[in-house]
């Protein structure tokens, strides 16, 4: 038997105040029923030593004594009746004291009177054999002392009769306490039980199966409605991270498919001219970029613990960040422009955070066409900064636009040529957002232009590990 597990204690706890409570409820009326019975019998006893005392003591002469005598025993017959009387004289000699009882349960004789017993008093005196008497004495104006007792032989029948009943009933309690108890916490635990077993049924193949719904409306229904909660949320991380290792190998399968192709036909004509070479390389370089993308987002999502975090200006990183990339713009006729210049320092991992402006930059130049221009503003607001990139370009649809931060997401699936990347540059950029506590969010116009706003907040603190 564990006695560690809940069930155990709980019904152990369960009998165990159920037998106390028997117990002390059972004391309370053992004591109960004594006090009632003894002040009963207590009671009896000094009514007939007043009796004895009002009508044959109150005017008794010496000469009366020998016919009080007799009618004390014609009128209380004490020896018939189990009964002791004694009656005493002021000066310590003895009137009358009765004999032994008819069944001989007691002798009272060596019984000492009370030297000066008060106006009326009751006692409870243990004779040689182990028998108790209950005495009330009685002072009669101070001429006579009238002692009436009995012995508490029927209270202590009914005490040991109450006693044995209680004895008795002690294991039946037990046993009901126990029993009641076992069931009553099984039956509360065994929606434990269903949900253990089906917890242990749930495998990464059968993730959609939920443990049972519980209708208790206790905590062990909010607990299994967390725990499917729970089941669903790593059923959703396992489709992606299975959509994830899919789209990854679809995307390097096209470069190496057209890389096999342009190998084999090289080694067909036996000949390299500089063009079949360059676009040789163009494949590998586009390889090498996924390859370098998909490596940058897994680190993301491995929490990436040695990441320097260093306050910087955030503006300034816009600003050089730009500078760098306004070849690429000018190549396009593109312009760019880059403000305000006032300083924003920000907490964070800078490389990671250039990661940032870079995608977004390199997206605007490559999704505007000729001629356009592109805003890119660092300011701090309400507690926040703010990073916005702001293009003329082709603008991304209403339908597309909420899946642009999708992994691997294309609004145009098709393209897979110089223009387009893989649809990994913006997944990024929400990844390294999130390990920054940033949001990213886009507005946009098809044909008119984008705009895409980092909101970095301020005292954000880089979590553990
Ligand atoms: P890609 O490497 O294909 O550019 P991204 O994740 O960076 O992938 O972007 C996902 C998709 O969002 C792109 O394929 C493109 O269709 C769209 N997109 C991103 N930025 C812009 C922008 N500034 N203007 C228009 N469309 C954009």
């Amino acid at each position: 038997m564990n006695t560690r597990s809940i069930s155990f204690r709980l019904t152990a706890w369960h009998a165990g105040l159920l037998i106390g409570v028997f117990l002390l409820l059972g004391a309370l009326m053992y004591l109960g029923l004594r006090h009632y019975l003894e002040e009963n019998l207590g009671e009896t006893q000094l009514r007939r030593a007043r009796q004895i005392a009002g009508t044959l003591l109150v005017n008794a002469q010496p000469k009366d004594e020998s016919n009080i005598v007799i009618e004390i025993k014609s009128l209380y017959a004490p020896e018939t009746n189990d009964r002791f009387i004694r009656v005493t004289r002021a000066d310590g000699t003895m009137l009358y004291v009765s004999g032994r009882p008819k069944d001989q349960s007691f002798d009272a004789a060596g019984l000492l009177p009370l030297a000066a017993p008060e106006k009326e008093s009751l006692r409870k005196q243990v004779l040689p054999g182990g028998k108790a008497l209950l005495i009330a004495a009685l002072n009669q104006g101070s001429r006579y002392t009238v002692e009436v007792g009995a012995p508490t032989t029927g209270i202590e029948t009914m005490l040991a009769q109450l006693v044995r009943q209680l004895l008795l009933g002690l294991p039946i309690v037990a046993l009901v306490a126990v029993g009641g108890g076992y069931l009553l916490v099984g039956r509360a635990l065994a929606p434990v039980e269903q949900i253990t077993r089906k917890a242990e049924q749930i495998t990464q193949h059968n993730l959609s199966d939920r443990l049972p719904a519980l209708r208790t409306a206790d905590e062990l229904e909010c607990l299994s409605r967390s725990l499917n909660l729970m089941i669903a949320r790593l059923e959703d991380a396992l489709l992606n991270s299975k959509r994830f290792v899919a789209d990854a190998s679809h995307e390097l399968r096209t470069p190496l498919t057209v890389l096999r192709s342009e190998l084999e036909s090289l080694v067909a004509s036996n000949h390299a001219t500089p063009e079949t070479l360059g676009s040789l390389l163009e494949e590998v370089e586009r390889l090498a970029q996924i390859v370098e993308r998909l490596f940058a987002l897994s680190r993301l999502d491995a929490g990436e613990a040695q990441a320097e975090w260093v306050p910087f200006n955030l503006a300034e990183l816009a600003a050089t960040t730009a500078d760098q990339m306004n070849l690429m713009a000018e190549d396009k006729g593109i312009t760019v422009t880059c403000g305000p210049a006032a300083e924003i320092i920000v907490q964070g991992d800078r490389a990671r955070l250039k990661q940032v402006v870079v995608n977004l930059l390199d997206n605007a130049i490559k999704y505007t066409p000729n001629g356009g221009s592109i805003r890119l503003t660092a300011r701090s607001q309400n507690n926040h900064a703010i990073l916005e990139v702001a293009d003329t370009g082709i603008g991304i649809s209403a339908e597309a636009l909420p899946h642009v931060f999708e992994r691997f997401f294309r609004v145009d699936q098709a393209r897979t040529g110089d223009a387009g990347g893989a649809g990994l540059g913006l997944a990024i950029v929400k990844s390294i957002c999130a390990a920054h506590g940033a949001e990213v969010e886009v507005e946009s116009r098809p044909g008119q232009g984008s705009l895409f706003r980092v909101k970095l907040p301020f005292g954000w603190k880089k979590s553990a590990g």
